[in-house]
This record gives C-alpha cells, sequence and structure tokens, in this order.
C-alpha cells in the first residue's frame, strides 16, 4: 500500500486521538483533535458503533499511522514477534520501538517520526559510527545513535542542542551537548504510552 501522503491531521481525526505526527504543533491547542474530536468528512460527527472487525481494524491502522509504517512492513513486524519468545503483541511493540526512525524521535533529535524519518534519509546519523540511512532498521541494546559530525553545524541540529529538554525515555540515554544517544536497555511496554490494546492486533493478524 502506497505512503499516505494526504493532510496528516486528518490521520488522527479519524482515529479519534493524538497520534503526534505534526511536531510542536501536537502540544499546543491549534491541534485539530483537541479541537474537533470527531472523524473528518461530511459524517464524522455521526460514528458508528464498530464491530470486532472494524475495532481489530482501528487499533491496528491506529499504531501503524502512530509509527508510520507501510502496511507492508507492519505485517513483517508482527511475523517477526510472533516468532520470537514471550508475548506477540508486547514484541511487537518493542520491535516497532527500535526502529531507528523513532529511536531518532524518541531521542529527541526530531520533532516527529516523520521528521526523523526524512533526516536518516538524508544521512545524518550514524549508528555505532558508520552511516545508516535506513528509517526501518533495527536498533539493538547497547548501540550509540549520533549526528554526523558535519550535520551537527547545520542551523537544525545547532537548533536542536540548544532546545533540547535533555529527557528521553529510560531505555536510552542522550548526550545532549555531542547529539549522541545509547540504548541502554530493552524498550519496556510501560515505555509506551500511547494507549494501544495490541491484543487486538494479535486477533487481527491471527485471523
Ligand atoms: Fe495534528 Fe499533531 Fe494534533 Fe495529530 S496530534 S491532529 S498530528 S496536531
Amino acid at each position: 500500500m502506497a505512503r499516505y501522503t494526504g493532510p496528516v491531521c486528518r490521520q488522527c481525526r479519524r482515529e479519534g486521538l493524538k497520534l503526534y505526527l505534526k511536531g510542536d504543533k501536537c502540544f499546543t491547542d491549534k491541534c485539530p483533535v483537541t479541537r474537533r474530536n470527531y472523524a473528518p468528512g461530511e459524517h464524522g460527527q455521526g460514528r458508528k458503533k464498530l464491530s470486532n472487525y472494524g475495532v481489530q481494524l482501528r487499533e491496528k491502522q491506529k499504531v501503524r499511522k502512530y509509527y508510520g509504517v507501510s502496511e507492508k512492513q507492519f505485517a513483517k513486524y508482527f511475523d517477526m514477534a510472533d516468532k520470537m519468545e514471550g508475548i506477540a503483541g508486547e514484541n511487537f511493540l518493542k520491535v516497532l520501538e527500535t526502529r531507528l526512525d523513532n529511536v531518532v524521535y524518541r531521542l529527541g533529535l526530531a520533532s516527529s517520526r516523520a521528521e526523523a524519518r526524512q533526516l536518516v534519509n538524508h544521512g545524518h546519523f550514524l549508528v555505532n559510527e558508520k552511516k545508516v540511512d535506513i528509517a526501518s532498521y533495527l536498533i539493538n541494546t547497547g548501540d550509540e545513535i549520533e549526528v554526523k559530525s558535519k550535520s551537527t553545524q547545520s542551523a537544525k541540529f545547532k537548533e536542536l542542542v540548544e532546545g533540547h529538554q535533555g529527557s528521553v525515555p529510560q531505555w536510552l540515554n542522550i548526550d545532549t551537548e555531542n547529539l549522541k544517544g545509547k540504548v541502554v536497555a530493552e524498550p519496556s511496554r510501560e515505555d509506551i504510552e500511547l494507549p494501544i490494546e495490541e491484543h487486538l492486533i494479535v486477533e487481527w493478524y491471527s485471523k
């Protein structure tokens, strides 16, 4: 399935919650979900009761949009998680969390996952001192992620150093002065703050 290229905020309104797709705007009262929390379109205000199928589908779409992943890649991650030891739903979320674009976003080195994806694709990051420009690259515990030294001179990253609050999830460390992060542990389920019922996604893929 092709990547969605329509208005980003429409995706949040469709799912009825903030998916934080638009950087700083998401934290202001300009957020359309805060202003108009109903689905977009002519019939948006008359939400119908969903069937089980519909509930599972919406949960899957919500998470897929949150991480900005294609249907094909999302299904591939589920297969991967399903083969791992432990709870499939939790493993699935952990795999999604370890995508390089998500880690860059969680480290506060981009204002949204979409921006992180673009910065990675443009080759601004090193993983363990080697250039990685694949946003879907999966990070392991112990990996070090840093902004390429040439890129740190750009206005974008200089601004980041000045504005970085230094707070990152507990499975990550950040050296804000040098724009260098480290994965110190596996992400845990509690680190994912979006209200997700991952068992619904497991049920979707288990049909
Ligand atoms: Fe738009 Fe962000 Fe609000 Fe979503 S959370 S509707 S992306 S401003």
